[in-house]
């Protein structure tokens, strides 16, 4: 577990930051992001930009009806949904006056996010880590399968598998944002839901070939 970081980063190299975009845009893709690849992610916003400036992001969105938002994000897929909980997002925002410099030192930021209608933990902690620079680790589904099948790790618990990254690693923003791209890297590579490990470097060091758990 402890020498994870150092395997994915010997093979996937420096990643970074990883999440792209400007802190306001990562609010959004944060969202359009879920249950979706990052393609379709990439088309929604280009949909945006045809009527907004990245300056104006926000505030186009907060001002396009539902129904119209909904449209202009389709590629993203459950467009309705994503729509609806965008909306919740902004309405939270513009309490604040959409000051993001405001909002990152918010006491208790992430009650507050989760309390936002769509957004879950995963979601909530992307935010953080990407678009306010928190030290927090995000854990997806990848991550719950990864450690799985290389530490035999059965752990369901979103709190529970983010307090085992945060003590066996440094509470460090580069570190985690890079982290998580890195294992998101390696589950669309190697570690598919049919992962494919007779081609992946992980090898003998992955517990999944002899793991009683390996009905995944
Ligand atoms: S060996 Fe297979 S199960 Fe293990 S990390 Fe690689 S692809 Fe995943």
């Amino acid at each position: 577990m402890k020498n994870l970081y150092n395997l994915l980063k010997k093979e996937y190299g420096k990643l970074g930051k990883w999440w792209p975009g400007t802190s306001t845009e990562i609010l959004i893709t944060a969202i359009l992001t879920q249950n979706t690849n990052w393609k379709n992610v990439e088309k929604a916003m280009e949909n945006i930009y045809k009527f907004t400036t990245k300056d104006n992001l926000l505030f186009f969105l907060y001002d396009t009806p539902k129904e119209k938002l909904a449209e202009i994000i389709k590629p993203a897929g459950f467009f309705n949904i994503k729509a609806e909980r965008i909306k919740n997002l902004l309405n939270f925002l513009k309490k604040r006056n959409f000051n993001l410099k405001y909002v990152e030192k918010e006491p208790n930021l992430r009650e507050k996010l989760l309390k936002i209608k769509g957004i879950g933990k995963e979601t909530a902690d992307s935010i953080l880590l990407y678009a306010f620079e928190f030290p927090i680790f995000v854990v997806d589904a990848y991550t719950k399968r990864l450690l799985k099948r290389i530490y035999g790790l059965n752990i369901e618990d979103y709190d529970k598998i983010q307090e085992l990254f945060h003590k066996n690693y440094p509470k460090d923003t580069r570190l985690y944002q890079e982290f998580h791209g890195l294992i998101v890297e390696h589950a669309k590579k190697y570690c598919r839901k049919k992962p494919l490990c007779s081609k992946c470097f992980f090898g003998k060091k992955c517990n999944y070939l002899t793991s009683p758990l390996r009905t995944y």
